[in-house]
């Protein structure tokens, strides 16, 4: 099986331990790859190169630096298809979705900073009768950047790139689950000759190396992408050292669907924004709230179109709907949906794993799933699940519909549906 090297001072290299964990593909349930199980040496050693690298990287112009970004952005649009591949291989996700939306994000990502840092004021003069000021804004010295299994390139560059472009150097973690195309980005660092140490790719599980980045003395600040409760505890952890944060996490995201909505759009747009990546993305909408005249209509409309979602092999390129991303958090899902009939719920469609055929008869796969009857406050309509199931909520009016929207502790992101743009101010507010 193919072993992933994680990336230290520009060299690719086994971890310190020589342990490895296995990658599956969610596809047919089976290992495919070994990603480094790496441990706090391989971090500590990530940490002397890109500090090393800092003095030279943090002094040339966010000119050369945004060349080094363009370039390595441009070497992943030449090998498209091949991302493409590789992320679908290793998340389960449309092969479809990964080469529309995944990689050339990541190409954008990439390309966005380097344009965006140009034009950015990061000096500025403030100036009035008695005083004068200067803002003046640098880097910070070595940053960590940590980042989850469901669009994995994409937000691991999201991560990298405003950071590399205002002269941090970086030690990366992507996630254990999906860590194939940051394995492949390290390859294209070396081919445009990033220079050593600028970027560090330490793979490993969340417990050993996050945390090894996390609890590091000297690293300045985290950026994180992934789940509430990981990120409350490294919120806590690296308060201790006063890093600085960006964490971006969790939601239950509801849709809010009024009866003066363009319909046809609303429907259109309700279908993907609810299970593209099987439900897998954070601002996917797990709970839709629908006015009480419009509430019939909409569920027929809606279980219909979710039975014309086309399931099966993500390498196929037809395919709009995929698997899941790993067997435990399959698992999670299924639990999920028992756990909604305990509460009461009617399943309106789906509500079961699907076996298929041929190489994926042993995958991850799990039916888009539509429930309706359950309580705002039950379990299913309070917790993450990140995954292929909605419930239906009907509502009366704009008070009580607010009111459902925020009744949750996540504050991730809505969606409003109307054609009164007094009335989408409003409820956004
Ligand atoms: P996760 O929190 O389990 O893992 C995210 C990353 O953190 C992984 O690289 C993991 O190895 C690492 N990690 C785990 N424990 C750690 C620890 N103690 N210290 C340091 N690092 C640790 O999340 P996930 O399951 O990979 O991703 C799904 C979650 O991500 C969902 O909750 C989803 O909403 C969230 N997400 C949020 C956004 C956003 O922009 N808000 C985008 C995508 C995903």
């Amino acid at each position: 099986m193919e072993r992933i090297r994680n990336y230290i001072n520009g060299e690719l290299c086994k971890p310190a331990s020589d342990q490895y964990l296995e990658v599956f593909e969610p596809a047919t349930g089976k290992p495919y790859a070994l990603v480094p199980d790496s441990s706090k040496i391989d971090v500590e050693n990530a940490y002397d190169s890109a500090k090393k690298a800092f003095i030279t990287w943090s002094s040339i112009s966010i000119k050369e630096r945004s060349e080094y970004l363009n370039a390595i952005a441009d070497k992943i649009q030449d090998k498209l298809d091949l991302f493409s591949e590789f992320e679908s291989r290793d998340t389960g996700k449309p092969i479809q979705l990964a080469s529309t939306m995944d990689i050339p994000r990541s190409v954008y990502n990439l390309k966005f900073f380097a344009q965006y840092s140009k034009e950015y004021n990061f000096n500025l003069k403030l100036q009035n009768e008695s005083s004068k000021s200067r803002v003046v804004r640098s880097p910070l010295g070595v940053v960590g950047c940590i980042s989850p299994w469901n669009l994995p390139l994409y937000l691991f560059t999201w991560k990298i790139a405003p950071a590399l472009i205002t002269g941090n150097t970086v030690i990366a973690k992507p996630s254990e689950i999906a860590p194939y195309t940051a394995f492949k980005l390290s390859e294209i660092c070396n081919e445009i000759g990033l220079p050593q140490g600028v970027l560090n790719i330490i793979h490993g599980e969340g417990t050993t190396v996050g945390d090894a980045i996390v609890s590091h003395n000297y690293v300045r600040a985290i950026s994180f992408t992934g789940g509430t409760q990981t990120g409350m505890k490294i919120a806590n952890k690296a308060v201790a050292s006063f890093k600085k944060m960006a964490l971006e996490m969790g939601g239950k995201n509801p849709a809010i669907i009024f009866s003066d909505c363009d319909y046809d759009k609303m429907i259109k747009t309700v279908i993907k924004s609810t299970f593209t990546n099987q439900g897998q993305i954070c601002l996917c909408s797990s709970r839709l709230l629908v006015q009480k005249g419009l509430y019939e209509k909409f569920k027929k409309d809606f279980i219909r179109k979710t039975s014309e979602i086309l399931i099966g092999d993500p390498k196929e390129k037809k395919v709009e709907f995929g698997a899941i991303s790993s067997k435990s958090h399959y698992d999670k899902i299924l639990n999920y949906i028992k756990l909604a009939k305990d509460e009461g719920g009617s399943v309106l469609f789906g509500g079961n794993p699907i076996k298929l055929t041929n190489r994926c008869s042993t995958g991850w796969f799990i039916e888009p799933t539509i429930m309706e009857g359950i309580s705002n406050k039950s379990r299913i309509n309070q917790e993450e699940i990140f995954g292929p199931l909605v419930t239906l909520i009907p509502f009366e009016n704009e008070r009580e519909a607010i009111n459902l929207a925020n009744d949750t502790s996540y504050g991730l992101s809505a969606t409003i549906w109307s054609e009164d743009n007094l009335k989408l101010e409003r409820v956004s507010e």
